[in-house]
């Protein structure tokens, strides 16, 4: 192993490996490359699903693929075809496994477990201390630490939830269709609802899911979610086993990012600012990052730093998040007229910011005006340096 790289990957998770993957297949030309994470061991414990028109990377580690959803709203109920925009889950375990073998056996690629300590940079050098030593490289590309931000959220929310992998003893759920939302309309302190991921009949992932400004204790979304399968599915404690627990914590917030940790130590994925504020999906705006950043290294021997938004997607995110945070019941009111006024491939287009200012303006005027009218009102002096 030597201390010097052409690029070091410092984080091997969703995006570092991302970008490691991106980089050997358009072809190192001989460039030599550190992947670095205090655990290489592939773990089961992220579910990614995103939306996509085209055929994804990673395509042969796609666990489930739906083309049809289900919504639940205030006792409304749509069933939806999803003729665009297909729905994906991958396995975080079976993403690391595919990408570290990869990695392992490529000839300029070194891979090491450590826990990285310190990153830092000047206009010629990166540099890594870890556990193992001191290594040099071009650029460093940096999932571990938190950036600085630009600036402070004004509407700090998380989107956080439990989700159980449950086996059930009988066929209860309709594996073809997956839950997006099967919204908890008792909740008050923020948004609330199901998200129903079936493997199979017998087999699903559920999670119980909170927008709201701080998480709950544990018992809150177990509670919901024993709930949940009685009343949605009639089944009861001993006629399920719980094979898995997952937990996530989502920063949706309208903060800026520093795209750069420090000279040529470049922020990939949450730390570059990649999840969609008023969503929390991440996943399909990472690969399309690893894809800039390879095309940038390749043209101009640079890589390209994430990119933003264009501001008018920025701006609704804003005051989506001003809602959610200020006026909770009115978001549910916002999300019921969301899905009754569009088709799930309508509303996952303007979610992925691929609609125009047309189709945008559709969106708009089918959800309730008042909340966003004072929203645009409450955030008037932000929005343009947003
Ligand atoms: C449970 C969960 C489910 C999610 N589901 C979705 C989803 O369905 N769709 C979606 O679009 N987004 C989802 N997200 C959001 C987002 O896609 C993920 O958080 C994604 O993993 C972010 O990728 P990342 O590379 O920024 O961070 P990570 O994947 O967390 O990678 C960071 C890596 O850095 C390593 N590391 C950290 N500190 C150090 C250190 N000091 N030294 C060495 N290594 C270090 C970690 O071990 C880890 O491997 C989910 C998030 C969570 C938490």
């Amino acid at each position: 192993m030597s201390d010097t790289y052409d690029y070091i990957i410092a984080g091997a998770g969703s995006s570092g490996l991302s970008l490691a993957w991106h980089l050997i297949h358009a072809g190192l030309d001989g460039k030599k490359m550190l992947v670095v994470d205090q655990n290489l061991t592939p773990t089961n414990d992220k579910t990614w699903c995103f939306w996509q028109k085209e055929t994804p990377s990673f395509a042969e580690v796609i666990h489930k693929k739906w083309t049809q959803s289900d919504i639940f709203v205030n006792g409304d109920h749509y069933h939806e075809q999803l003729r665009k925009y297909p729905y994906y889950s991958i396995r975080s375990s079976n993403y690391s496994s595919a990408i570290l073998n990869e990695l392992d056996q490529h000839p300029d690629v070194d891979l090491l477990e450590s826990p990285v300590l310190e990153l830092s940079g000047d206009e010629m050098t990166a540099k890594l201390k870890c556990n193992s030593g001191h290594f040099k490289a071009d650029y460093i590309f940096q999932s571990c630490f938190s950036p600085s931000l630009k600036r402070q959220p004004r509407y700090p929310l998380l989107q956080h939830f439990l989700g159980w992998e449950v086996e059930t003893k009988s066929d209860v759920f309709d594996e073809n269709s997956f839950i997006l939302m099967d919204f908890d309309e008792t909740y008050r302190t923020g948004i609330a609802f199901m998200y129903v991921l079936p493997w199979s009949s017998n087999s699903a992932l559920l999670e119980y899911t909170i927008f709201s400004q701080s998480p709950e204790e544990l018992s809150v979304y177990e509670k919901k979610l024993e709930l949940y399968l009685y009343n949605r599915y009639g089944i009861k404690k001993l006629e399920y086993q719980i094979q898995r627990v997952e937990f996530g914590k989502i920063p949706m917030t309208d903060s800026i990012h520093d795209p750069w940790y420090a000279p040529r130590v470049l922020n990939l994925g949450a730390n570059a600012g990649l999840t969609k504020p008023s969503t929390g999906y991440t996943f399909r705006r990472i690969q399309e990052h690893s894809r800039k950043i390879v095309e940038s290294l390749i043209r101009d021997g640079k890589p390209a730093p994430a990119p933003r938004s264009q501001r008018r997607f920025r701006n609704y995110d804003l005051w989506l998040l001003q809602i959610i945070h200020d006026h909770p019941q009115e978001a549910l009111d916002v999300f019921r007229e969301l899905f009754k006024n569009n088709s799930l491939d309508e509303v996952f287009r303007f979610l992925g910011e691929e609609s125009n200012i047309r189709q945008d303006l559709k969106i708009m005027a089918s959800v309730p005006w008042w909340p966003f009218f004072r929203a645009i009102w409450k955030t008037k002096n932000s929005v343009f340096s947003f």
